[in-house]
């Protein structure tokens, strides 16, 4: 296994760190859960051949992956690797779930109760998680960051950290604003100027921040390209998987310390250990022509895309709140990499927050400001009937 620097937090962790938000279910009729003896294998399997990062948070698999890691990594385990977890300001600011009257006493409750789950008495890294740019200054005014320094002051945490999903506009005050220890972003090598950007890595770097990488495959989907990006990495000299390909293209950066990946079987996670255990596994390993090479590859899977939405957001607001870009993007990643499961997983938690295509009511506004002209109602549709039934 390879080993990196944790930013300015002076310990190393293993260059792989394993997601415990796919993990392996059980799914019977309209439920599904954690599949408890095969996780539990995971993670032991991972812990004891050199993985010693463990990222999980509040809200996975219905509230009980942290629970899930805690009881796999009882009985010795624990204190031989690193635990983040995260929880989201709109659970601190739930305040009709009981036993908290304010959102700091909900944030305090939340940790005692992760704290709980995960058997043990401190968390090595706690986020705020998925910090929303429109959220941001209700966030920064409602105390939280502070409260989270009490709970370091008092050992229940070491470290500050908060995860991100958005464009680098967003991100980059929410970085500059606080002496974050750790920053978890989104980068993988079809979103080199999407999501936060490259330039939120180097940024990341220059403050000394640990910087972990979340869905390096895309959800999964870099695992299985399809038969025009097969096609170019077959005609590449070195033979790589492309699950291969996309560590690497994130193992290149020198300033990311670790990268998370979301194991659901065991044999995926033993692949993985086994590409991040490679010598040249390390920053700087793409030469010119393999990053052309990947180059390529991002410019084919985009140009498979489907609806053919830039994301603008013009469209928005829906009087329904339909998230009309966040719905393309899901349902043209299903086409782009051949397979919806994943994009339906995701597109779950559009579903629940209500902002789902199926709120549609066809009312017309959206189409009358799309600068790409596109048909939205009826992409909406295509859309939902690809992307709904996610069970979790
Ligand atoms: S047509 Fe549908 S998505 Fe578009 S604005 Fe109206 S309700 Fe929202
Ligand atoms: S306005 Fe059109 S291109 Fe822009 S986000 Fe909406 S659907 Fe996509």
């Amino acid at each position: 296994m390879q080993y990196r620097q944790f930013g300015k937090l002076g310990f190393q962790v293993s260059a792989f760190g394993m997601g415990c938000m796919r993990l392996p279910r059980i799914v019977t009729g309209d439920h599904g859960e954690v599949d408890r003896e095969k996780a539990w294998e995971m993670i032991r399997y991972a812990a004891d051949h050199g993985v010693t990062y463990f990222d999980t948070a509040y809200g996975y698999h219905n509230r009980t992956s942290e629970e899930v890691l805690g009881e796999a990594l009882e009985g010795g385990r624990r204190e031989k690797v690193k635990i983040a977890t995260k929880q989201p300001f709109g659970v601190m600011t739930d305040l009709s779930s009981g036993g908290g009257k304010t959102v700091l006493e909900n944030a305090r409750r939340n940790l005692e109760n992760t704290l709980k789950k995960l058997r043990t008495g401190y968390l090595d890294l706690y986020l705020i998680h998925n910090i929303q740019a429109r959220d941001w200054e209700a966030i920064k005014s409602s105390g939280a960051i502070e409260e989270y320094e009490k709970f370091r002051a008092e050992g229940l945490i070491k470290a500050i950290a908060f995860s991100y999903h958005g464009d680098y506009a967003g991100f980059k005050p929410v970085l500059d604003y606080y002496d974050w220890g750790m920053v978890q972003i989104q980068q993988n090598l079809i979103d080199v100027d999407r999501e936060a950007t490259e330039q939120a890595i180097v940024d990341a770097g220059k403050k000394g921040c640990a910087l972990v990488i979340m869905e390096p495959l895309r959800g999964g989907n870099l695992a299985f390209p399809p038969a025009p990006v097969q096609a170019l990495y077959d005609a590449y000299p070195v033979k790589r998987s492309g699950v291969e390909w996309a560590f690497r293209h994130v193992l290149n950066y020198p300033e990311v310390s670790t990268i998370l990946s979301g194991v659901s079987t065991l044999e995926q996670l033993k692949d993985n250990i086994e590409i991040f255990s490679k010598p040249d596994a390390v920053p700087g390993n793409l030469n010119d022509e393999d990053k052309k090479l990947i180059a390529g590859v991002r410019e084919k899977y985009l140009s498979m895309k489907s609806v053919p939405c830039t994301g603008c957001e013009y469209c928005l607001p829906c009087p329904q709140g339909v998230n009309i870009p966040q719905v393309f993007g899901k349902y043209n990643d299903g086409v782009m990499f051949g397979t919806f499961e994943p994009s339906r997983r995701t597109y779950m938690f559009l579903v629940r927050a209500k902002q789902d295509a199926g709120s549609c009511v066809a009312c017309g506004l959206c189409e009358k400001k799309c600068p790409q002209h596109i048909g939205i109602i009826q992409e909406l549709k295509t859309a939902h009937e690809k992307l709904k039934g996610w069970v979790e």
